[in-house]
């Protein structure tokens, strides 16, 4: 690990001013630190200035009352941890595809550390990316893509492009983009609010560059409105072991149904095939004003994954998605029918 400086700011304002002062000279905010300082480690993150905000208070509160109101909006702080929010009654009860991405990511352990807004920025596992002696475009601009030609069994068929095919890991996004969650920050210029939908860039010819943020911007909170497709949600996730593994495939699925069991709304993202959040708006199309059964599921997952872009080792994961979003889509119209008395 290379040498660095650390400041611990107590307030948002403080934290500003620290990053403003070292702008433009590698500087880094530091959260629960379980993505960056494995990677200082590696040697692929190599900030000279740290600014740990895990003492700024005021970030690390969060609200879900709306859920049990049924107006307004679930709000996070960006320091919330991710396993009180998992463990949260009225997040398990009201939004149980939220509590499940929680529950399923990481161990105890990171979940105790890792926070909200620190999830969202998590960066890839490609095993290249992690690996300086390897060719990484991500990594380093330019100097090609080791996976492509290589090992890609784990990589995306969703939103990959000629340079990166690397899967974006959280599995909070996929269920925060299934709710249309904004998420708020701070910087220099001022506050932005942010669709989680558009937190994130494609890789394109530039996949070095992973988010909309700046440098020096800073994530306050992540807002969820509240939807009455929230009860009848799940998040599954299909992964090599069923602890601590990364998904091969996921779905984060949201259903709103009429008396009759006609879909009013429907919500489908999908995690572990893409380079981002994704999600699969054509698939919900489809099942809107219909039942959800064995069939209109599995039309609404080939939908989803029309535009797959597979390599020979990852091309399982169509099959495999197809059937996750079957097996979330009628686990969701489950929870709906229980919640309807049907
Ligand atoms: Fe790097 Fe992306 Fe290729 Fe992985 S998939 S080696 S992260 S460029």
């Amino acid at each position: 690990m290379r040498p660095f400086t650390y400041d611990s700011p107590r307030s948002v304002d403080e934290a500003l001013q620290m990053m403003g002062r070292v702008r433009g000279k590698h500087a880094r905010f530091l959260a629960g630190g379980t993505t960056l300082v494995d990677l200082m480690k590696l040697d692929v993150e190599t900030p000279t200035h740290l600014i740990d905000i895990t003492g700024v208070r005021e970030l690390a509160s969060y609200d879900v009352s709306a859920a049990r109101s049924g107006a307004g909006e679930l709000v996070f702080g960006a320091l919330a941890h991710m396993s009180d929010v998992a463990d949260d009654p009225v997040v398990r009860a009201e939004y149980p595809a939220l509590s499940e991405s929680l529950w399923k990511a990481a161990s105890q352990q990171l979940r105790n550390m890792a926070t909200i807004g620190g999830n969202l920025l998590q960066r890839t596992r490609c095993a290249y990316f992690r690996a300086p002696e390897y060719p990484c475009n991500k990594r380093e601009p330019g100097s090609g893509c080791s996976a492509i030609e290589g090992i890609s069994r784990g990589h995306a068929i969703l939103g990959v492009s000629e340079q990166c095919i690397a899967v974006y890991p959280s599995d909070l996004a996929i269920s925060l983009a299934a709710f249309d969650a904004v998420v708020d920050t701070i910087g220099p210029n001022g506050t932005r609010e942010i669709p989680l939908l558009d937190l994130h860039r494609l890789p394109g010819s530039t996949p070095h560059l992973e988010t909309t943020l700046a440098e020096d911007e800073l994530i306050t909170r992540v807002r969820v409105p509240v939807t009455r497709a929230g009860k009848a949600s799940t998040y599954q996730k299909i992964r090599d072991r069923e602890s601590y593994a990364f998904a091969l495939t996921s779905a984060a699925v949201a259903l709103d149904l009429d008396a009759a069991g006609r879909v009013l709304d429907a919500r489908i993202a999908l995690g572990g095939v893409a380079t981002v959040p994704w999600r699969a708006r054509e698939a919900e199309r489809s099942l809107i004003g219909e039942t959800v059964t064995e069939a209109s599921a599995r039309r609404a997952g080939e939908i989803a994954f029309a535009g797959a872009k597979t390599t020979a080792q990852n091309a399982f994961k169509v099959p495999l998605g197809i059937a996750t979003v079957i097996d979330s889509l009628l686990i969701a119209r489950g929870r709906a029918d229980v919640g309807a008395g049907r």
